[in-house]
């Protein structure tokens, strides 16, 4: 047998993970995971590398090398159209070169064996580039090579192959080669010719080992179309996306704390014309609302994910296949993650726009940057060459052969892709902000006018008109000390919860359920359990059209709740996330779809039906056990038992033990499994019978904003007043420290969370001197208070 050196073939089970110079990246990998993950259950369709050796071979012998170098004498990577010029020449240089006579026979007899071993005489493949320094660490470029999917034939398998060589030669490849600094022929291509995956029948995605976003290492994050998973890669369909908690899914649960939707509008196909095989097509409306895999599928790719990292002892980047024939998935691809491996997690970059502007177009974000420039709207890539640096970049959607212009932008827009396209992917790369799937960004942006692009307030980002002022603030994490007072967070936006974990804290000490109720499911709860009584035929629609895919209405938000509450339970996990049961006011309750059916109007609602007296009312407490639901699910389906509830507006001593009452109906009893309740301290009476207080539950919050209306009888919402509010007013702090002694006396915990101490860092120095146990801050105020309490601790051991 000839040594692996000057080998033409290797097959995948020959290959492990060092044989990098001989097979590029994907390759080795691919080859790593057939024989050793294979056995621990993780599929992968069987095949063969054509080597690096091979791709030498072909150059010197049949003289191209000497051709190509000659080509490039004159190349000028500057100038974009000198640039597309030569790398035309050498890729027709190649495409006209036969492989040699004993390449094409080896080639060949591999692949007649692979067929065989299919038990067909030609087998469909994938011809996959695998260059050898592509997928190197700081070197991965999504899809710089071609990929040929669905060939079959001997003829055709050769025809990839001589096009697979060439596509070392693209615009975007040699672009790229010389700005890193490689030498052409430093690079090899090896070819990867492997059995397809038939999900053209079913589905296909991309799982990342964690948080692309923020590079929160404890989920797996799923992304999933219909057919192949070519259109994922290119942006052309936006997919539904899902996330599984790592942690609780190794302890047996099944942790899928995210599901969303994407429109899924187009999916590829096999197609009967061998000159194309593959080809798009329109995905059926009702199938589009429907997820493209189920329960089972996530948790087994989620599971396969862990492994795969695990082999690798890094974050991954994977491409999955369903197989529509055989029902089955499959990994066809693994390599590094890149981006957010990188990312020096010690310090923290927080990019704050100042003053917010006219909003011209929104999308997906990606990263969590800001930039501004001129914008230039470039509808293909032949009108690439008008592109200047620092421009805002605005088009349809990008392929690898824009990435010489991405480089020069200020900011990124596309109206298509999700957060797993080629723009997205290439912007986080390259630390640009991105928006992705603005749907009609080319229309309403125009040419020249100045725009700003932020990324820095959660999952969508805003477009605004004109250039906006935004500094970018940087936190060394290792300078902030340790206080004894537990900080922590009040997080009520699953979408900025993954970020926010990195921000020192013990967890969160109020997680408000309002936010998620109002952007995540929009309706009032009573309109979703009587959504068959409703009359109003406009409404019933409306809210047809926001829980698509529900039969149960009732589930919709169940589901959602506990997505947005396991999502930020997840963040912190295992440290305590305390989620504060609905307390909006009637006017809020109204203003949410169908609301107003169900709400009375009232003259204060500050001080009317919220809180703990609607959880037992007759009108409201259906709905309350929604909530409890949600609860439940997130504590046991899910496994995030560091999930502790605390009830707000609680008035009276009665009304404590009839919500206890209906929640351990429900299945949270406090005590069992670790649940404890907490009560917000917010009214004076709250204050007056801690004691009592104290004998039903677990803790208290202190809610300063409502304690500060109540004890000086002032209304939050009143402008005219709120001059007068201010929690450093002696008979604020006053009550304070009463519940704090109290509160010690019965060993019972106690903490705040309201607005005072993220406001004024001395009312922070207050709580400690009075023995505070958590104080809960905005993510913003966190750093600069926990420097104030630090401070006020030293003072204190004086
Ligand atoms: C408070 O009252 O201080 C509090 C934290 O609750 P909210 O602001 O939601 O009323
Ligand atoms: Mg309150």
């Amino acid at each position: 047998m000839k040594n692996r050196e000057s080998s033409f073939i290797l097959e995948f089970k020959n290959i492990s993970i060092n044989d990098i110079p001989f097979v590029g990246g994907k390759n080795a990998s691919l080859g790593e995971m057939y024989r050793e993950l294979t056995k621990k259950g993780v599929l992968i369709p069987d095949g063969f590398a054509v080597t690096a050796y091979a791709y030498r071979y072909f150059l010197e012998k049949t003289g191209l090398k000497g051709k190509i170098k000659s080509i490039l004498s004159s190349l000028n990577v500057k100038n974009t159209r000198n640039l597309s010029e030569h790398a035309k020449k050498v890729r027709n240089e190649i495409l006209k070169t036969k492989l040699p006579e004993e390449l094409t026979k080896e080639i060949i007899s591999y692949y007649k064996k692979l067929s065989h071993s299919y038990k067909e005489k030609y087998t469909d493949v994938a011809v996959r580039s695998s260059a050898t320094a592509e997928d190197l660490p700081d070197a991965s470029f999504a899809g710089q090579q071609d990929t040929y999917l669905n060939i079959k034939g001997e003829e055709e398998v050769l025809k990839s192959c001589v096009k697979s060589f060439a596509s070392l030669f693209t615009d975007r490849a040699i672009f790229y080669r010389e700005q890193k600094g490689f030498n052409h022929f430093d690079i090899a291509l090896s070819i990867g010719i492997q059995k397809m995956v038939r999900s053209d029948l079913a589905s296909s995605g991309v799982v990342f080992s964690l948080d692309t976003e923020s590079g929160f290492k404890d989920v797996v994050y799923i992304t999933s179309i219909y057919g192949l998973g070519e259109n994922i890669v290119q942006g052309m369909v936006n997919p539904d996306e899902f996330y599984v908690h790592k942690p609780t899914m190794k302890k047996g649960f099944k942790s899928i704390i995210s599901k969303k939707v994407g429109d899924k509008k187009i999916k590829m196909i096999y197609s009967r014309n061998y000159k194309k095989p593959v080809k798009n097509i329109d995905v059926p409306k009702n199938m589009r609302k429907k997820f493209s895999i189920n329960d089972e599928e996530i948790i087994k790719l989620a599971k396969w994910t862990v492994l795969i990292e695990e082999h690798y002892k890094k974050p991954m980047d994977i491409e999955w296949a369903k197989d529509g024939k055989l029902g089955k998935l499959f990994v066809v691809q693994a390599r590094p993650e890149t981006v957010q491996s990188r990312k020096d997690s010690n310090v923290l970059e927080d990019f704050v726009l100042k003053k917010k502007g006219e909003i011209l177009v929104t999308g997906k974000s990606v990263g969590s940057r800001i930039g501004s420039g001129k914008v230039r709207v470039i509808k293909n890539v032949s009108g690439i060459n008008s592109f200047k640096k620092g421009e805002v970049l605005v088009t349809e959607m990008t392929d690898p052969d824009w990435v010489p212009i991405m480089k020069k932008a200020s900011a990124i827009v596309t109206n298509r892709g999700g957060r797993t396209c080629h723009a997205a992917i290439i912007s986080r790369e390259l630390k640009i902000p991105a928006i992705v799937g603005t749907d009609n960004g080319t229309e309403i942006l125009k040419n020249g006018e100045f725009a700003t692009v932020s990324c820095a307030q959660g999952e969508t980002g805003y477009v605004y008109k004109g250039k906006l002022k935004y500094k970018i603030i940087k936190h060394n994490l290792k300078k902030i000390p340790k206080t004894k007072t537990k900080i922590m967070l009040i997080s009520g936006t699953p979408e900025e919860a993954f970020e926010q974990s990195f921000i020192p804290n013990e967890g969160v000490g109020l997680a408000r359920e309002e936010f998620i109720i109002a952007s995540y499911i929009k309706i009032h709860p009573n309109a979703l359990i009587n959504f068959e009584k409703l009359k109003d035929k406009k409404l019933k629609k409306q809210i047809e059209n926001l829980t698509k895919g529900y039969k149960d209405k009732k589930q919709f938000y169940i589901d959602k709740l506990a997505e947005g509450i396991g999502t930020i339970a997840a963040a912190f996990y295992p440290k305590d996330v305390i989620v504060r049961t609905s307390d909006f006011k009637t006017n809020e309750y109204a203003n949410l779809i169908g609301g107003k059916i169900y709400e009375p109007n009232e003259e204060n609602p500050m001080l009317g039906w919220r809180g703990a007296s609607r959880y037992y009312h007759k009108g409201f407490i259906e709905a309350f056990k929604l909530e409890c639901k949600a609860l439940k699910k997130v504590r046991n389906t899910f496994g995030l038992k560091n999930v502790k509830v605390m009830i707000p507006f609680c008035r009276t001593i009665k009304e404590g033990k009839k919500v206890e009452k209906i929640m351990k109906k429900e299945g949270l009893k406090r005590g069992k499994d670790g649940l404890e309740i907490y009560v917000m301290c917010e009214i004076p009476s709250n204050v007056v019978l801690a004691d009592e207080f104290s004998k039903i539950f677990d803790g208290f919050s202190i809610g300063s904003n409502d304690l500060t209306q109540l004890a000086l009888g002032l209304d939050r919402d009143s402008e005219v007043v709120s001059g007068i509010a201010n929690e450093n007013n002696p008979a604020i702090k006053k009550l304070i420290s009463e519940v704090i002694q109290k509160a010690k006396k019965n060993s019972k915990k106690i903490g705040i969370c309201g607005q005072g101490p993220s406001d004024f860092p001395e009312f922070a120095q207050f709580l400690v001197k009075e023995g505070i146990d958590s104080i809960s801050l905005n993510p913003d105020s966190v750093i600069k208070t926990i420097l104030k309490i630090a401070e006020a601790e030293k003072n204190l051991k004086r």
